[in-house]
């Protein structure tokens, strides 16, 4: 049997649930990459499941099984899929987009899996995953009557494992584009190219909060991209959605959406975010809802000082657009940027404003994308909900 075992400082962390273990973790078994293996602590208890890899992470934890066994991989993915499927059982509906599998918050570390009804989308970052295609892509086609699964293996986080990046389809027909609703609002998801697995499925329940709270409001919606939120404010009654973005085929889907959902008031602006907010107050504009939800900033740590000072330039900008009782909806999608930084941008920002700014609202990713507590890098989207009260 494979066997890994864990020095005794680490065997603490894995006891506390830390997932992630490098090679200086080991007290003994050196395992060959790319295997699931039994873990035990400095006192051969139990620790469960490992992958072993031969990159940094030579070994990442995937839950409990039954004592002394290592299953194969079929035994392995249809259980642990299964039961991340049974999680999201309410969200499996012919229309849906859900995340299936949110890699170590449901046991399964190296995989991402979305489903846009009937297609499906994962993504491969560890070799153990890469190298169990041919038992994860059967038994989820299987259970979830899939027409389509597509790999979208174009991460970087790839080339840790010695992966190639590719965009490939797995099993079933091609499909270029599906239509997913939420709230009643259509969705167009390109799983080939759109980003991420096709579409920010992330943002679920800021959308929804966006649908909810544009009802009769002028709304400004900042890095449109595909126009997620402006499509959830015109369906909910916004008067207008000015929509920015620096992408013209970004801004051309936005359009395409506004009228496959049958609704007016979109209003594309192709420029710099950054240039439209500065002018905006130039012209005298006010909004009485503004969506900040920009790319990640900080792609590492070294870069979170100037990723810091465009969050606080972006957010002071935008706050001065507000009209009063306006609100604000901003987002940082950086691993690096927490939530009590985060929160600490968005108050410098609000310094010397001539009207008082309230914090209404804490967001995350939906439930389908679960935080695992003891592993906070699965913590990446926040968005705080903001009110100018004057
Ligand atoms: N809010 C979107 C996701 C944003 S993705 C949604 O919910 O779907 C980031 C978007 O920002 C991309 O479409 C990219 O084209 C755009 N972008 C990046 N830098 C920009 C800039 N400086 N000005 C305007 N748009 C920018």
């Amino acid at each position: 049997m494979q066997r890994v075992q864990l020095n005794a400082k680490a065997s603490g962390f894995a006891r506390r649930g830390q997932p992630w273990f490098y090679r200086d973790d080991f007290a003994a078994g050196e395992q060959a990459p790319a295997r699931l293996v039994r873990v035990v602590d400095e006192n051969e208890r139990d620790l469960g499941l490992g992958i072993t890899s031969t990159g940094k992470l030579a070994l990442r934890l995937c839950g409990p099984w039954a004592e002394g066994e290592v299953p194969d991989r079929e035994t392995f993915f249809g259980n642990r899929l299964q039961a991340a499927f049974a999680r999201r059982a309410m969200r499996l509906g012919p229309h849906d987009g859900t995340r299936l599998v949110h890699a170590e918050s449901d046991w399964l570390p190296g995989l991402v899996l979305d489903r846009y009804g009937p297609v499906l989308v994962l993504q491969a970052t560890s070799a153990f995953v890469e190298q169990s295609l041919d038992a994860i892509v059967p038994f989820a086609a299987d259970a979830l009557k899939a027409t389509t699964v597509i790999a979208r293996n174009d991460v970087g986080a790839r080339k840790h494992e010695g992966l190639a990046e590719e965009v490939r389809l797995l099993h079933g027909n091609r499909v270029e584009q599906v239509t997913i609703v939420e709230h009643g609002v259509r969705h167009t998801v390109r799983p080939f190219v759109g980003h991420k697995t096709g579409f920010y499925l992330d943002q679920r329940p800021a959308r929804a909060l966006v649908q909810q709270l544009a009802h009769g409001r002028t709304v400004l919606d900042l890095f449109c991209y595909q126009g997620g939120f402006s499509l959830a404010a015109l369906v909910g009654g916004a008067v207008s959605s000015v929509a920015v973005d620096q992408s013209q085929e970004a801004l051309d889907l936005a359009a395409a959406g506004a009228r496959d959902n049958g609704v007016q008031g979109l209003l594309p602006v192709h420029g710099n975010a950054f240039d439209f907010v500065r002018d905006a107050r130039g012209r005298g504009e006010s909004y009485e809802l503004i969506v900040l939800d920009p790319p990640a900033f900080a792609k590492s740590r070294r870069e979170l000082p100037g990723a810091e000072r465009g969050y606080r330039d972006l957010n002071r900008q935008a706050l001065r657009l507000l009209a009063p009782g306006g609100q604000l909806l901003t987002c940082t999608c950086s691993h690096h940027m927490t939530l009590p930084r985060f929160e600490e941008v968005v108050r410098q920002a609000t310094a010397g404003l001539p009207f008082r700014v309230v914090l209404e609202q804490r967001l995350g990713a939906g439930d389908d994308h679960p935080v695992l507590l003891s592993h906070p890098e699965s913590e990446y989207l926040k968005a705080l909900l903001l009110r100018r009260v004057d």
